[in-house]
């Protein structure tokens, strides 16, 4: 086994020691989890069945065929029955379900994939061509299993946990990233993506090690290979030799260990050494994550990306969730927070979380019709979103937040419909918070060049750095290649933070930051300075956080900030953030 290092971007801390296991871009539809021992007969169970169907199914079109069809209709129903009683098809799943106890889809995926990979190799052109018949078989095979009803994957046992697996992937998408909530899954590698890009971030938000951009990863590793991935570093190295094996297990321990002291601060008050209070939020995907924010010592929700709800939908009858489902899932988000705020981002689709990612018609994802853009142009699907949000602020503190506004009459027009919605809901006889609270994402410079519009208007404002560097730096932030030049230090951002902090503070309203900035530790300090007072991360960095401003005095702090900020010279502001560390 040939040992090698590669470098990438680091996206997610930590050390991750494990197994190599390869996906395909197919097999990353499909979901991904282990069946406990007990279960293991029932998913193989599942799969015979959804054979069985898509048996008769053929049967069926046989039978109905008409007198007139062409005879290669026949043929063609004749092969791929033939395929689906072939043993490749009709075992060799079931014992990988039974051996290495994945889900029924996941195991007939892994099938297909490792058969056309043997077909690929195959000189017969006639032959080779045999492999798009066997995917669709198992295509046919799988729509039947996602409409049937699925196990839900039940908590393995120590023993059976087998922790062990690190994907590697040309890419992933954040709804696929996902489906790898079950902690068998380690660790990420892929080949494309960039810091903070959203897959980045769901990886961070499961708190795992990964690292992408490693541009030819998928092809070099193989399947089983041993692989650290040094997340800190976004490094990745394969079939490392024992002493280097050894050298990462002790840092790995080392950080475990870091890690546990860092729980005793659960309760503490974020409170600077001067006495200053600071709010430390939670940055959420799906209502299921609000214990573990909890977990955390979050004050509450700062940013729920309500977008994770209508992605990755397969198996679902709707492709988008109804009002009633929406209404379901944020009540369900504002109960688990037990009374304390959830801040609800209103859908944030497009760019790299595509509704449907088999539609790629946008010239230019990231300027085209996302966000809010993308929600007036479907009033429809935005107000249903908007009364399933209202709905849910009559059980707790909701707070609505809009994504990507640059222009007043977006403002404008949004307010409406959140007028509207409640309008609708009056009548309705459904009962929502009438002072729910609205506020603006400023993530686009030519939002944070005119303030006075959107403090005007909102109750408060939340800074989206991600895409607040993406746009004033006008780089792709899921593109690799221009990776590097993605710097939240960067004079320009720096300036349009502190214009939008001080801004709102002047007009009497609150302002965040729910971009990853605000769970970065070495930026803690400097957007201290700045005046901020609510951060809003994941969970997993709120303890480190919250460290940092338990260490920090804030007068010398604001000080040096404002001469950081009176810096225009990248190589001094790097300087200076980090003589901040010292304060
Ligand atoms: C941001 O842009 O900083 C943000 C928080 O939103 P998202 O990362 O979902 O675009
Ligand atoms: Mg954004």
């Amino acid at each position: 086994m040939a040992s090698f290092t590669l470098h990438g971007i680091p996206v997610s801390r930590g050390i991750a020691i494990g197994r190599a296991h390869l996906l395909t871009p197919a097999a990353l539809d499909v979901k991904h989890y282990l069946v406990a021992e007990e279960r293991v007969e029932a998913e193989v169970r599942r799969l015979q069945d959804a054979i069985a169907e898509v048996h008769r199914g053929l049967q069926a079109l046989w039978t109905d065929l008409p007198k007139d069809a062409p005879t290669e209709l026949g043929a063609f129903i004749d092969v791929h029955a033939l395929i689906l009683s072939d043993p490749m098809i009709s075992e060799a799943p079931l014992d990988i379900i039974r051996g290495r106890h994945y889900n029924a889809e996941w195991a007939l995926v892994t099938q297909i994939d490792e058969l056309s990979a043997q077909f690929d190799e195959i000189e017969d052109p006639y032959l080779r061509e045999r492999k798009a018949d066997i995917q669709q078989v198992a295509e046919r095979v799988l729509k039947v299993l996602m409409g049937s009803a699925q196990l839900a994957p039940a908590p393995l046992s120590e023993e059976e946990y087998q922790p062990q697996m690190i994907v590697v992937a040309h890419d992933i998408s954040p709804a696929d990233m996902l489906q790898f909530r079950d902690r068998s899954f380690i660790g990420f590698v892929t080949d494309v993506g960039g810091q903070n890009s959203h897959t980045a971030i769901v990886a961070r938000s499961l708190d795992i090690p990964a690292a992408v951009g490693m541009s030819q990863a998928s092809q070099l590793i193989e399947q089983d290979d041993w692989v650290v991935i040094d997340g800190d570093a976004g490094v990745v190295i394969t079939n490392p030799s024992a002493l280097v094996l050894e050298q990462y297990r002790e840092r790995q321990a080392a950080q475990i260990r870091a890690r546990k002291k860092l729980q005793k601060l659960k309760k503490t008050p974020a409170i600077t050494r001067d006495g200053t209070q600071v709010a430390l939020m939670a940055n959420i995907e799906l209502p299921d994550d609000c214990p573990g924010a909890l977990e955390a010592g979050a004050e509450g929700v700062g940013l729920f990306r309500s977008e994770f709800l209508f992605m990755g939908r397969t198996g679902h009858a709707q492709k988008i969730p109804g009002e009633d489902e929406q209404f379901e899932q944020y009540r369900k988000a504002v109960l688990a927070m037990k009374g304390r705020p959830v801040t609800i981002r209103t859908l944030d689709i497009g760019a790299d979380k595509p509704l449907d990612p088999t539609e790629h018609n946008a010239l230019n994802p990231a300027l085209g019709l996302r966000a809010i853009r993308y929600c007036l142009a479907e009033p429809q699907l935005f107000l249903t979103q908007l009364r399933a949000i209202l709905r849910a602020s009559a059980y707790g503190k909701v707070r609505i937040l809009i994504p990507m506004l640059a222009h007043a009459f977006e403002i404008d027009q949004s307010l409406a419909m959140i007028e509207q919605a409640k309008a609708q809901l009056r009548e309705a006889g459904h009962k929502y918070d009438p002072a729910v609270q609205v506020g603006a994402m400023i993530e686009i410079p030519a939002a944070a060049l005119s303030l006075p519009m959107f403090v005007k208007r909102m109750n408060f404002l939340s800074i989206g750095t991600n895409d607040l560097i993406q746009y004033t730096l006008a780089i792709d932030r899921v593109d690799y290649e221009v990776a590097h030049l993605y710097d939240p230090l960067h004079p320009a951002v720096l300036q349009l933070i502190a214009m939008t902090i001080s801004a709102g503070h002047k007009a009497g309203i609150d302002v965040a930051v729910c971009g990853e900035m605000a769970g970065d530790i070495k930026l803690t300090r400097l957007l201290l300075g700045m005046g901020l007072r609510e951060f809003s991360m994941h969970p997993a960095q709120l303890l480190s956080v919250k460290q940092e401003i338990l260490n920090s005095e804030l007068a010398r702090l604001t000080l040096q900030t404002r001469k950081i900020l009176r810096s225009t010279e990248p190589a001094a502001i790097a300087e200076a953030v980090e003589q901040l560390q010292a304060i």
